[in-house]
């Protein structure tokens, strides 16, 4: 019997023989790039000719530092069909957080944007280990000091197209680092079969679904997890293809969705906040708008609601990890669900829901005891399959705690239904331990997002002398909203015991995010641990009275 590789040459294959007219579109400073899956196939062979005469063999580490463009997209294909690992950056981080990965991941040329994400570069050279070529994605080459840079379009442009070499599923294909939410930077590995099952997994209707019909607009920036990998999913389908460049705001969203008539796209849930205030106060059609992926972090149950009954279109909650490639779960109601309320579907639907075909879980307590599925009983998340890594990159230390007999410990806290449909309670890092008792802070955000005068809001741990712990809550009201502190807690108690409601309430501009958009829990809890902040009038001063144990 002769057995095929999982590899991402099918999808490369498929999307150019089969869908050789269907576009990409890109946006960019100077107006949109528009090309056929043909032409990105041609360009595709000679980028991988170029970096081959540049001398990258299979096994190199190739990083890119880019936004969402088709010449990143072009960098996703060319690298992992040449052997070589793709290695994708996130542009926006801190400078050491940036030189401790090109250099733990040793890779020796660097595909970089030009702006913002070259000048990074340029200015972190002396501290490289092993890169020694940088190529500029653009045509223009930058005024710069540096004397191996080249563009991409000079390359392209002069290069021999590279026959693909037969390669193994086993091979390494790809590179992320988790965004360092939590402490430093972890590498993880990505096989050609990870990315092949990835794919795959997400095109079933069991995942998400995708289909040669849909146009996609990728929205997660590349450098997250690689645009949650639909980039991949979307080749394999041969579906039309956008790229909408730097920093979209809503209203750049809002036009290409209704320029290209965009039927999916995917992000963190602020991404979709902003596109609903947007659309409060601008004419849009965003009709062509199908579903659109949430996950990152819990998807506030409001704004899924008001996307169904304002714009028909679904929100499909999903959870994954950069260990898991992404999506590791997706909530969407059983079949015999249907008959159900509505009220009742959305509860099921705002939990992180059923997990992705290939993927198994367990829930498992702090004795190392696997818990029930009951809805009740809360543990630790631990998952395992084709698509999660087995292990961190030169990390034996986070091997250690991260892994345990071929399971990804997750570090999210969990209960499971018995339907089988996964609700995270809360980030290991982010549940308040008061006196005793467990607060989750995604419960209270997503309630307090559900008012009407609150567009963001973060619900961090600050210590307590007598509690262990306390809730605070960081609050960006709407524009114009008269609230006050006092509202926000007389909302919170219509739903919540008083032991549950924050200690304090900071009314800010805007809750900090970090680099993928996601609230910036671990800056908001440096910023407050030893403020001496004013108890809210009204707020719950008793802590845990009556209530749990001093812990
Ligand atoms: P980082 O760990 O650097 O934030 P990841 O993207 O890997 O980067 O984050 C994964 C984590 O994000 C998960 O472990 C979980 O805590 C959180 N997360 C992802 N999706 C959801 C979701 N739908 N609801 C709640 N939390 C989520």
């Amino acid at each position: 019997m002769v057995s095929t590789d999982l590899t991402l040459q099918p999808f490369y294959w498929r999307a150019t023989n089969l869908f050789p007219e269907k576009e990409i579109v890109s946006r960019g400073p100077d107006g949109k790039t528009r090309y056929t899956y043909q032409k990105f196939g041609d360009r595709t062979r000679a980028l991988a000719g170029a970096l081959s005469a540049l001398g990258v063999e299979s096994g190199d580490r190739v990083g890119t530092v880019g936004w969402n463009t088709h010449r990143h997209y072009e960098a996703y294909f060319a690298i992992p069909l040449m052997g070589a690992q793709l290695h994708t950056i996130n542009a926006v981080l801190p400078d050491d957080h940036v030189e401790y990965i090109v250099n733990d991941a040793q890779d020796e040329v660097l595909l970089v944007d030009p702006g913002e994400p070259f000048k990074t570069i340029e200015r972190l050279w002396d501290r490289f280990d092993d890169v020694r070529e940088v190529i500029v994605l653009s045509d223009e080459h930058p005024k710069t000091d540096l004397d191996c840079v080249s563009t991409v379009e000079e390359l392209v442009a002069d290069a021999d197209p590279l026959e693909w070499p037969d390669l193994s599923e086993d091979q390494p294909a790809g590179m992320c680092y988790t965004s360092g939410t939590t402490g430093k930077p972890k590498g993880v590995e990505y096989t050609q079969k990870m990315i092949y099952s990835h794919a795959m997994m997400v095109a079933t209707p069991s995942a998400i679904g995708v289909d040669e019909s849909d146009v996609i607009m990728h929205v997660v920036p590349m450098y997250h997890v690689n645009s949650w990998e639909f980039p991949f999913s979307a080749a394999m389908a041969g579906a039309k293809q956008v790229y909408p460049g730097p920093s979209p705001d809503p209203a750049t969203l809002a036009r290409l969705i209704e320029e290209e008539e965009v039927t999916l796209t995917a992000g963190v849930p602020t991404v979709w906040i902003n596109l609903l205030d947007y659309l409060d106060d601008h004419d849009a059609d965003i009709s062509s708008l199908d579903r659109i992926v949430v996950g990152g972090s819990a998807a506030p149950s409001a704004v899924m609601r008001r996307f169904e009954d304002e714009y028909d279109v679904v929100l499909e909650h999903a959870w994954g990890m950069t260990e898991t490639m992404s999506i590791g779960s997706v909530s969407r109601p059983k079949s015999h669900m249907h008959g159900w309320s509505r009220e009742k579907r959305f509860e099921k639907r705002a939990k992180q829901g059923l997990l992705s075909p290939g993927v198994e879980m367990k829930l498992v307590d702090d004795n190392g005891e696997e818990l029930p599925w009951d809805g009740e009983s809360v543990g630790e998340l631990y998952v395992r399959g084709p698509t999660v890594v087995s292990e961190y990159y030169n990390r034996p230390e986070a091997n250690e705690e991260g892994f345990e007999d071929g399971w990804l410990r997750t570090g999210d806290i969990a209960t499971v239904d018995a339907d089988g449909y996964l609700e995270l309670v809360d980030r290991a890092k982010d549940i308040i331990k008061s006196g005793g008792e467990w607060i989750s802070s995604i419960d209270l955000e997503n309630e307090l997002m559900e008012h009407d005068d609150i567009t963001e809001a973060a619900v961090i741990a600050v210590p307590h002398d007598r509690w262990r712990e306390r809730p605070v809550a960081c609050i960006k009201p709407k524009s114009g909203a008269d609230l006050t502190a006092d509202d926000v807690l007389a909302f919170l108690e219509e739903s919540y015991p008083r032991w549950w409601l924050p200690d304090n309430i900071i009314f800010v501009d805007s809750v900090p995010k970090t680099a993928t958009g996601k609230f910036d829990k671990k800056r908001l809890r440096e910023s407050y641990e030893d403020a001496d902040l004013p108890r809210a009038p009204g707020g719950s001063s008793e802590g845990n009275e009556n209530v749990g144990d001093d812990d």
